[in-house]
């Protein structure tokens, strides 16, 4: 490929190339490729920038059947809205959901995502029907879009006769949570270099999981090697609950339970104070960080600067449909430097467009454990997003009054509108081309997910 490049070792180039062969990057530097292959296919990136494909580190992609709804609630109200519509969809619905939120992922620049499904109405976990199959149609929906993809199974065993949020009838009997989220590891998760599927072990939030469910969640997790994500810190009306309820901030209660460490990765965590900050970075916690979500649900702001000060890792996650409707991965690059420009009055040196652009690459790599993605350097996976700039929308930004010396195409493409996809790679494969999906079919995905929308519809 020719054309404005950047690599995230820090070097940038202002014409350049990348080879790629069996999946992975074999090439990277300035100027045209020294030497390719007969019969390689050449693509010619002049007006674009190269980046990683964006790595999103927190979706719920059931949610897209459920948009638009609660719009003014907050994030405890908004949850005792939706947890009974979300508990009626089932598998075939949660396919088409993932269909219709990992293409339109893909088309926002995103070549791995991650999802946490924690709805499993009690007596579907194991066998049966219910929701049984939704992690085995999310992982079919990712590999018809051609998405590297890190389902999350995610569990709940904490009703409300238990003094938890969600309904009794919603939840799991803690056994049976511990062993479907066994055996969702043993079906997909691929430990091998390059694999498409990885799972995590995910119970979802301190007010509707038991601290026994927690604690042997990690303990299954460390014991079987994959990572572990959870809700934490969203609001203050959880800092509120875990203070009363549990003696301890949300940070303290996740740290005595097992939960900081270099295998875990935290979504939210908007409401964390100096000691939680330090005791993120010393344990290798990372966060996946959901500016527009937090926003939308009036939760607050993450601190990412002292986050990122202190040392530890912040990926950038869109969140579930419902409570971020727009789910633009390259949309929460802007909206993580503007959030955190205006947080507390930190101003324009909060987060530069490179440090945002690093969160929705590297560090959203380093959180789901993938040092081989997100970058672009010889070895790493050919994982790569080419953005159009000769656009109305960024040529000024990209290529400034005088021409490309004065430009910045990295912030045309963080302060700017999310920029067209020329293409994005997963493992070397076009995913998109020319701003069209080519894998799925991006119109009967749209079908099927409003006929799935009609059907959640027809249940109430
Ligand atoms: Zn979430």
């Amino acid at each position: 490929m020719d054309g404005p490049q950047h690599d995230q070792a820090g070097a940038e180039y202002g014409s350049g190339h990348i080879t790629v062969a069996g999946g992975r990057i074999t090439a990277v530097g300035a100027g045209p490729a020294a030497s390719v292959p007969d019969g390689a296919r050449r693509i010619d990136g002049t007006g674009c920038l190269a980046t990683p494909g964006l790595v999103n580190t927190h979706h719920h992609l059931g949610q897209w059947l459920t948009q638009g709804r609660a719009q003014q609630s907050v994030l405890f109200d908004w949850l005792t809205e939706l947890y009974p519509v979300w508990a009626r969809i089932d598998a075939g619905q949660v396919h088409a959901a993932a269909t219709a939120g990992l293409a339109w992922l893909a088309l926002s620049g995103c070549t791995t995502s991650t999802d946490h499904h924690y709805i499993f109405p009690r007596g579907s976990a194991v066998s049966g029907g219910g929701d049984a199959d939704a992690l085995a149609a999310e992982v079919a929906a990712a590999a018809r879009v051609g998405l590297r993809f890190h389902p999350c199974r995610g569990s709940m065993d904490l009703g409300r006769s238990s003094g938890g949020l969600p309904p009794d009838e919603i939840v799991e009997d803690t056994d049976a949570a511990l062993a479907a989220t066994e055996e969702a590891v043993r079906r997909f998760h691929d430990p091998s270099p390059g694999a498409m599927v990885r799972v995590a072990a995910a119970p979802c939030s301190p007010f509707s999981v038991s601290p026994r469910l927690m604690r042997e969640s990690a303990d299954l997790a460390r014991g079987l090697g994959v990572r572990m994500h959870t809700h934490l810190a969203e609001t203050r009306e959880e800092d509120a609950y875990c203070r009363q309820a549990l003696g301890r901030t949300p940070a303290e209660y996740a740290e005595d339970l097992g939960w900081l460490g270099p295998d875990v990765w935290l979504a939210h965590c908007v409401h964390l104070d100096e000691a939680a900050v330090r005791r993120f970075a010393a344990t290798g916690t990372s966060v996946a960080h959901c500016p527009t979500s937090n926003a939308r649900l009036g939760a607050g702001i993450a601190p990412v600067r002292h986050l990122l000060q202190a040392g530890a890792t912040v990926g950038l996650g869109v969140d579930g449909a419902a409570s971020s409707e727009g789910t633009s991965l390259a949309g929460e690059l802007r909206q993580a430097l503007l959030a955190a420009r205006v947080r507390d009055g930190h101003g324009p040196s909060a987060l530069t467009a490179r440090q945002a652009l690093w969160l929705g690459t590297r560090g959203g790599a380093r959180c789901l454990g993938r040092d081989e993605t997100g970058a672009l350097r010889p070895g790493l996976l050919a994982d790569i997003a080419l953005w159009r700039l000769d656009t109305l929308a960024h040529d000024a930004i990209a290529h400034g009054p005088g021409g490309d010396k004065d430009g910045d195409p990295v912030a045309a493409l963080v302060l700017g509108p999310p920029a067209p996809l020329e293409l994005l790679l997963v493992g070397g494969a076009p995913v998109v081309e020319g701003g069209e999906l080519r894998t799925a079919d991006a119109a009967e995905a749209a079908r099927e997910v409003r006929a799935a929308r009609s059907r959640l519809a027809d249940l109430r």
